[in-house]
This record gives structure tokens, C-alpha cells and sequence, in this order.
């Protein structure tokens, strides 16, 4: 769970955890930091140039008006500060560029950990409770990793503006006033110099730690703003979603809609942010902003004194309180970044409790051979499994064994555990009994990348990306477009393919490209499964593709498929009997357990069998064609 008192978070963790976040996403993004850190120093130095210059031409001014020292220091202020203000700028644009690219590449260290983690674990209900609370928390005012940009920037703007200053406001308390000056000359006395930092530190100390108290007031809302957020997210843009414009219609789901985005007052007016404004979070900005003027009248009432009393020229004044205020701003924006990184804690903590999921599942390093003749084994010997969190076995005491080049159907009635074979085989998950065995060994000792590699699966699910036709077959933004053409062929999509306006480059879906094409479901099946076949691996497996087709539709794909796999080892899984019944062997499932094996006609022979069961319940919906 997310700590919820930002206060009982210490100065210690908020640093430690920061390093670390920073570390781990600037690998993400190369450059952009440098740059970031060149801008804080340029834009938090270059004030105090013109502070120094201003206050040296006003001296001269006020004392000596010579003309050869007031014209090259007139134009050294003008140069420099025009220089410093070109420059800044150009960082500062620079500095956005950074930030945009930012803002896209953190996410890239999640997207690699969901590559990455063990896929039992992406089912999980907490990783996907983790996942959703970061994007949530990111949305908000964009708070975990979203935010360390801006630490990076603030804090290091600050511990130049601090150094700086310093530098500039040293000789405001080691320059004395002179004995002639009467009473004033207390000015000069260490103890009242120590009274007046300490109340220039108490007063930029305390306006920052109002302005904390506003950011625990807002981190304080987190959970309402998150459930606020995932309602908005949920119904906000229901209406503008096409694929869901007829439900909407025919159910009137807008007012659905409506009701959810109303019930929930958390940002509006009335509402628990709106409150906070005007009650606490208001009082402390308000309270900040006295502190801050308050400062800034002390620092003049010193200044003046010591000017008045003879200490320094009427330029310095200038140049004082200039540093002097820039001395407390930039403290500010130091305690404020921390309180702000304090704030921010709990958030990192929750991409942490994401990033951190270990990889459980052993990893091996043999490579699978790379056979020319394709030639493979797979073997089931007594395999077991039940889902993470699951108390009911999904596949049960499994024994099976087939050759490459085969053509293996997986049938049995939905719940029946056809799928869940398929993840094992494909080492989705790993078995809590018995062993997968691929040419007599354990595939847990494969190298993992290696043994997917041998896989090209079409699953139920499969997702097509809004981009070009081809990079989607090859999966790929360079491809080789005669090997991407032959697998549409094959996959039956040639006629389609001829009316595609650019062919290969024409767009799927309207999401990025107004000419965009619609595809229909068994279009865009036909293409996940030419995707499957330009992966070209030895084996590839259909994991009912086609359940939105009708069971004729589905039987002419299978057969067509059976003579485009070639010398692949292709598996259809399916709870339709007649779209199997060509193959080799046909593993029958019924609740997790393999109940019989056997070609066509065997298995129709034994008529006390499941399959022959299930082929009289389902012949009533084939015509002779299919069956
Ligand atoms: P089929 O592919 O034959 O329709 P599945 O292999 O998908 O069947 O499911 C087999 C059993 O495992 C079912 O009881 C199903 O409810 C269960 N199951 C499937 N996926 C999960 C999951 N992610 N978590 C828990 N149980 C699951």
C-alpha cells in the first residue's frame, strides 16, 4: 500500500529512493540531463551578472561619473546581459525538447519490465492494481518518475542561485559601517549580524514549509484524485469512442456515463479540492506569500542602514538586496523541491513495487538447435498446473508426446484447458508438476528468447498495431515486402490486398493516418496469421483465431492452413471438431485432464468417448461441405 503521511517519510529515504529513480531512468534517456543541468546553471548565474554591473554603474553614478569607466561598464552590462539572455533561451528551448523527449522515455523503463517479467505475474490482479495506480498517479499532475525531471532542474537551479548569491552578499556584512555613524554601529556587531541571518533563515525557511504543507495537503487527496481520475478515464471519453458508438446508441450509455462522472465530487466545485483551496491549502499559500514579503522588507531596512550609515554606495544597495532576495528565493525552491520530493515518495514507491517484481521463473542457457530438417520432439510426461492465486487445477497429470511436422488439433468445450496447454508449451508459465520436454529436454533449460523463438502462436486475443499493413505482418519497420506479400497470400488476404490503396504501406486503422483502412475481423485474423507465417518458426499454433467465425468459415481456413504450413508442426486449438478432423493426431480435453488421443476415425470408433460425444452434439450446426 502507498504510505499515506508524506511527514513520516525521512530526508534519508526521499534522497536514496530519488538517486535510485534517477539512475535507473537516465539509462532511458541519454543527453537530456546535461543539457538540463546547463540551463540550471546559466539561468540561475546569469541574474547576478547584471545585479553586479547595474550596481557598479550606479556607484560610479553616484560617485565618481567618470565617463572612460561608466561607457565600457554600460556596455559590458548591455553585452553580457543580452549574451546571457540569448543563451538561456536557447537552453531553455533545448531544455523543453528535453523534457518532451522525458516525458515519452521514462515510460519505456515500464514497458521493458512488462517485456520482461515473468507473464505469470503480468495476470496477477496486483500487478495490474500497481500498474494502474502508476499510470493513475502520473495522470495527476504527473506524480513518481514523471516528476524527477523537475527535482533534477529546480534543485540544481537553487544550488547555483544559493552559490551565487553567497558570493555576491559576503561583503554586505563584512563591509563595516563607519565609527562616525553613532548608534548605527551596532550594525557592525557580530551578535545582531547573527540575529539578522537567523531571521533571514527563519523567514526562508518558513515560507517553503507552508508551501510543503499545501503539497501534503494535495498528496493527501491522492486516493480520491486517483478513484476521481479512474472514473474520468473509464466514462470521460465513452462517447467519443467509435468502436463503442452503437452500444452507446442503442443503450443510451451516456447517461450511465453521467451518473458515474457526477457522482464524483472530487475536483469539482464544492468538491473535497476545491475545499482544501479555500480552507488549509489556501491559508498556507497565503501565509507563504506574507513570510516572503515580510523578507524581503527586512533585507531592505538592512541595507538601507548600512548604506545610509556610509557602509557601501547607493549601487550596493541594489545589489544587496538583489543577492539577498535571490539568496532566500533560491533556499525556498531547495526546501520546496525536497518537500515536493517528499511528497513524491510514496508515488516512486509504487513504481518500485512494480519494477521490482523478481523474475522467478529459472532461465536457462541452451540454445535449441537451429535444425535444418525441422526436426523436433515435445513431450508432456505428467504435467500438472494451476494458475497463480488459483486453488483449482487447470490442467491435470497431462502425457503427450508429438513429432515436428505434424498436424496437431487441441479440442474439448471452452473451460476445458486447451489454451492453458498451449501457454505451457509455449513456457508462458511453468508446470508445478511434471516436465515439457523439447528433444528430451527440460525447456526450462533452454534460453528463453530461444526457445520462443520457435514459436509463432495466433492467439484468440491477437492486436493488430495502427501502422502499415507490411510492418505489421513483419512486425518489423524494414521487411523484406516479397516474404511479407507471399504470407498474405497464403493467409488468403490476396484479394484484399489488391484494393488496399498503398498495399503494403497502407495504414490499418484510422488512430494515426486519416486514410487509414478498417479491417474486418476475419480480414484481420488473415493477417495475424501471415504475421505468424513470416516469423517462419517450426512451430506454429492457432489458438482459435477464428472463434468470431461462423464453423464453415473456420473449417475452410484450417484445411487452407494445413496445406500452408508446409513442413511447419502446426496446432489448432479449437472447441469446433470439424475444423480438426484432417489432422494427425487430436488431443481431446475435458477439465484439465488429456481424456483421449487418436485421428479422426479412431477416435470416432470408440463411441463411449468424449469425442464422439461432443461430434454428435456439434454435427447438427456443419452442412456436408465442412463436415
Ligand atoms: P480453454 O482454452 O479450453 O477454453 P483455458 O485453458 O482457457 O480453457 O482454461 C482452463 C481453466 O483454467 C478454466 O477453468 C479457466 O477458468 C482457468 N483459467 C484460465 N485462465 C486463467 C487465469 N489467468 N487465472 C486463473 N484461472 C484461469
Amino acid at each position: 500500500m502507498m504510505t499515506k503521511k508524506s511527514e513520516k517519510i525521512t530526508l534519508r529515504e526521499t534522497f536514496r529512493i530519488h538517486s535510485r529513480a534517477f539512475r535507473d531512468v537516465r539509462k532511458y534517456c541519454p543527453g537530456t540531463f546535461g543539457i538540463t543541468a546547463l540551463h540550471s546553471m546559466v539561468s540561475a548565474l546569469s541574474p547576478y551578472v547584471t545585479i553586479y554591473l547595474s550596481a557598479r554603474i550606479i556607484n560610479e553614478l553616484a560617485g565618481p561619473r567618470r565617463a572612460e569607466v561608466l561607457w565600457p561598464l554600460v556596455l559590458l552590462t548591455v553585452g553580457s546581459t543580452a549574451l546571457l539572455a540569448l543563451l538561456t533561451g536557447i537552453l531553455f528551448r533545448c531544455k523543453s525538447a528535453m523534457a518532451a523527449k522525458y516525458s515519452v522515455r521514462k515510460n519505456y523503463i515500464f514497458a521493458d519490465k512488462m517485456m520482461t517479467m515473468d507473464y505469470g505475474d503480468i495476470d496477477k490482479t496486483e500487478t495490474h492494481d500497481t500498474m494502474s495506480q502508476i499510470k493513475q498517479n502520473e495522470q495527476w499532475t504527473g506524480w513518481g518518475l514523471g516528476k524527477l525531471f523537475a527535482f533534477f532542474a529546480d534543485f540544481l537551479q537553487s544550488v547555483f542561485g544559493i552559490l551565487g548569491a553567497v558570493a555576491l552578499t559576503v561583503s554586505l556584512f563584512v563591509m563595516p559601517v563607519p565609527e562616525t555613524a553613532g548608534a548605527i554601529t551596532i550594525l557592525n556587531h557580530p551578535v545582531f549580524i547573527l540575529v539578522f541571518v537567523v531571521v533571514l533563515a527563519l523567514a526562508t525557511g518558513l515560507g517553503p514549509m507552508c508551501k510543503n504543507k499545501v503539497i501534503a495537503c494535495e498528496v493527501a487527496c491522492a486516493e480520491d484524485a486517483r478513484f476521481g481520475n479512474r472514473l474520468f478515464g473509464a466514462f470521460g471519453f465513452l462517447s467519443t469512442d467509435h468502436s463503442r458508438a452503437l452500444d452507446i446508441r442503442m443503450y443510451n450509455q451516456q447517461v450511465i456515463a453521467r451518473h458515474y462522472m457526477e457522482s464524483d465530487k472530487t475536483f469539482s466545485v464544492g468538491g473535497k479540492m476545491s475545499k482544501l483551496a479555500a480552507g488549509p491549502a489556501g491559508a498556507w499559500t497565503a501565509a507563504s506569500g506574507c513570510i516572503s514579503a515580510g523578507l524581503t522588507g527586512i533585507v531592505y531596512v538592512f541595507v538601507c542602514l548600512k548604506a545610509w550609515a556610509g557602509a557601501f554606495g547607493v549601487g550596493s544597495v541594489t545589489q544587496y538586496v538583489g543577492a539577498v532576495t535571490a539568496l532566500s528565493r533560491n533556499i525556498s525552491l531547495m526546501i520546496e523541491t525536497i518537500g515536493t520530493m517528499k511528497g513524491n515518495v510514496p508515488f516512486v514507491q509504487t513504481a518500485y513495487r512494480f519494477l521490482d517484481i523478481p523474475n522467478t521463473m529459472y532461465q536457462g542457457s541452451l540454445t535449441t538447435e537451429k535444425r535444418a530438417d525441422r526436426n523436433y520432439e515435445v513431450e508432456f510426461r505428467d504435467v500438472s498446473f494451476r494458475y497463480p492465486g488459483s486453488s483449482q487445477w487447470s490442467l491435470r497429470h497431462v502425457n503427450m508426446k508429438f513429432q515436428i511436422g505434424k498436424r496437431l488439433a487441441v479440442v474439448g468445450e471452452n473451460g476445458s484447458g486447451k489454451t492453458t496447454f498451449i501457454k505451457l508449451l509455449c513456457r508462458l508459465y511453468d508446470p508445478q508438476e511434471g516436465q515439457i520436454l523439447l528433444n528430451g529436454i527440460d525447456i526450462r533449460k533452454y534460453n528463453y528468447r530461444d526457445y520462443m523463438d520457435i514459436f509463432s502462436v495466433v492467439f484468440q486475443d491477437f492486436q493488430l498495431l495502427s501502422q502499415p499493413l507490411g510492418a505489421n505482418v513483419a512486425g518489423s519497420m524494414t521487411y523484406d515486402k516479397e516474404r511479407v506479400e507471399k504470407a498474405l497470400l497464403d493467409a488468403g488476404f490476396g484479394p484484399r490486398l489488391d484494393t488496399m490503396p498503398q498495399g503494403l504501406d497502407t495504414y490499418l486503422y484510422k488512430d494515426l493516418e486519416e486514410s487509414g483502412v478498417e479491417v474486418s475481423g476475419g480480414e484481420a485474423q488473415k493477417i495475424a496469421i501471415a504475421r505468424a507465417l513470416y516469423k517462419d518458426a517450426p512451430f506454429i499454433i492457432l489458438d482459435e483465431p477464428t472463434a468470431a467465425l461462423d464453423p464453415i468459415a473456420e473449417a475452410e481456413i484450417y484445411s487452407k492452413f494445413n496445406e500452408i504450413a508446409g513442413d511447419k508442426t502446426a496446432v489448432y486449438i479449437s472447441h469446433r471438431l470439424s475444423s480438426c478432423k484432417f489432422c494427425d493426431e487430436i488431443l481431446v480435453f475435458q477439465e484439465g485432464t488429456l481424456v483421449q488421443k487418436g485421428t479422426h476415425s479412431q477416435l470416432l470408433a470408440d463411441e463411449s468417448g468424449k469425442y464422439c460425444q461432443l461430434w454428435n452434439a456439434q454435427a447438427q450446426y456443419y452442412t456436408n461441405k465442412a463436415v
